[in-house]
Formats: C-alpha cells, structure tokens, sequence
C-alpha cells in the first residue's frame, strides 16, 4: 500500500521507510484517507470472520431508518476496523456494503458451520453460516477455500479454542506462533502457509480431538453450553452442565452422546465421532 499523497500521517509511522506502508502501522495512519488497497478501496474495514454473538448483539451499521437490526440466527459477520485494530459484527448484507464489495468476503473463515440451531423467524439482515453455511462463502473457489480452511484452522488452535478459559494445554501448537503472529498483523498467509497449516490438520501425527471439524464442535458445544447455563439456576442440572464444560468438553475436547442429550445441545449430526 502506498500514500501517494506522502500525507504527515504516514511519515510519523515509526515501522515505515519512505512513503510505503503495511498493516502494522495502520492504527497510526487512521486519518490517511489517500490509502487505498489494492482494488482501490479506502482500507478501513477488513473481513475477519463469521462467528457466533450473544442473543443481545446489534448490527454495528446503522440503516437508513435510524435502527439497528439484530442477530436471529445468533451469528454475525466480524469485520475488523483498521482504524482502532477491533472486530465489530454485522449481517451479511451490510458487511458486504462496509467493505465495497461482495467479492471481498468469499474466503471468509466461518465458525459457526457445525451449529445446528434452528433458525428462528429472521428479520431484516439475518447473520451469516449456521446449518451447514459453507466455508468462503458463496461462488467461493477451491483456491479461496483452501485459504479459509487454514485461516480457520490457525485461529482455532491459536485463538479461539487455545483462548477458551481452562481449555487444554495442548490446542496451542507452538510451531504455529510464528505464522499467527505474521497473520495477526497482515491478515494473510501466503500459498505455502496455506499448504502447511492444512496438511498439519491432515497429519497422522495430529492427535484427532485436534482435527477441525472437533475443535469447531468443541467451539460451538462450548458456545451452546454457556448460553444454557446462563438461563438455568444455580442446583444440580446447574452444575451438571458446568461438569461438562469444564471436565469433559474443555479437558478431554470431547462429549459423549449422552452429555450432549443431557445439555440439550443442537450439533451436527457427526459431533464428536472421532
Ligand atoms: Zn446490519
């Protein structure tokens, strides 16, 4: 990326040379508006995720008539803001009016496809994924597949599963780091990351509870079991469903069909079947 205006923003960067900037320093030059990406957009939101939100969550556009809609389906697209480095959700209609462009959210990496909650009447922007939702999204191609996959497997055994509170030591795969730092900053990972991180997941030498499909089952039984507990009293199913949290699911990564019966929780029909 290169302001091509040499505005005062970019020679303040401490982590450019000349007039050349890259995401790392992207906070510093919030006010750059010269900076374009390279489809010409102004760089200021970038697809990140579709992921599960609180039944609480607002869309963080606001629409024409002054409102904001909801999240039915209890997922959201995550967009990040370079301008203060967070992740903000939206529907998916108004993800695809925040960064320009529809095309710009294929390869986006989905967390919630192994949830399989009913749907519930969905108004206005409905969220993204859910029951199947496929990875990249719509006229997604093999290449920008493959991407999402890896994105989506970096972030769970470096992110979103090893961050879980209690969860096992073992998510965090050490020979990761480097890539993850590198991909925190840019957002990216080049053909040859691609390739490593999938045939990582493929290994035999990866033990199976750590395979993609386990760990967003994991994911999405801990995000289901912590909206149950939050609706049930303290008492003995109370602390039936904590059990299973933190004894089976974070521990072992893994629930038996009759925990998953017990916590009433809708997964995919192959959950855990390692
Ligand atoms: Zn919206």
């Amino acid at each position: 990326m290169v302001c091509e205006s040499l505005c005062k923003q970019i020679a303040l960067c401490p982590r450019t040379v000349g007039i050349v900037c890259n995401h790392v320093c992207i906070t510093i030059i919030e006010s750059c508006f010269h900076l374009k990406n390279s489809r010409g957009f102004n760089m200021v939101w970038i697809p990140i995720r579709i992921d599960f939100v609180e039944p609480e969550t607002q869309c963080t556009r606001l629409s024409s008539n002054g409102r904001r809609h909801g999240f039915p389906t209890g997922t959201a697209t995550f967009l990040l803001d370079e301008t203060d480095g967070r992740d903000y959700p939206f529907g998916p209609t108004c993800a695809a009016i925040r960064v320009g462009d529809k095309t710009e959210l294929r390869g986006i990496p989905d967390f919630t496809t192994r949830d399989f909650t009913p749907s519930q009447e969905i108004e206005g922007d409905p969220g993204g994924g859910g029951q199947g939702g496929g990875l990249g999204g719509d006229g997604a191609s093999d290449a920008e597949k493959a991407k999402a996959f890896a994105k989506r497997y970096l972030m769970l055994r470096m992110d979103r599963i090893a961050n879980l509170p209690k969860v096992q030591q073992g998510v965090k795969y050490a020979p990761l780091t480097e890539i993850y730092s590198a991909f925190e900053k840019t957002r990216h990972l080049s053909e040859d990351e691609v390739r490593y991180i999938i045939a990582l997941e493929k290994s035999e030498k990866t033990p199976s509870v750590y395979r993609s499909n386990n760990l967003l089952d994991v994911y999405t039984a801990y995000v289901q079991l912590n909206r149950r507990i939050k609706t049930v009293t303290p008492g003995e199913y109370f602390d039936v469903l904590i059990s299973i949290r933190d004894n089976s699911l974070l521990r072992r990564l893994t629930l038996s069909d009759g925990q998953i019966r017990a916590a009433k929780l809708k997964l995919h029909p192959n959950a855990f079947r390692l």
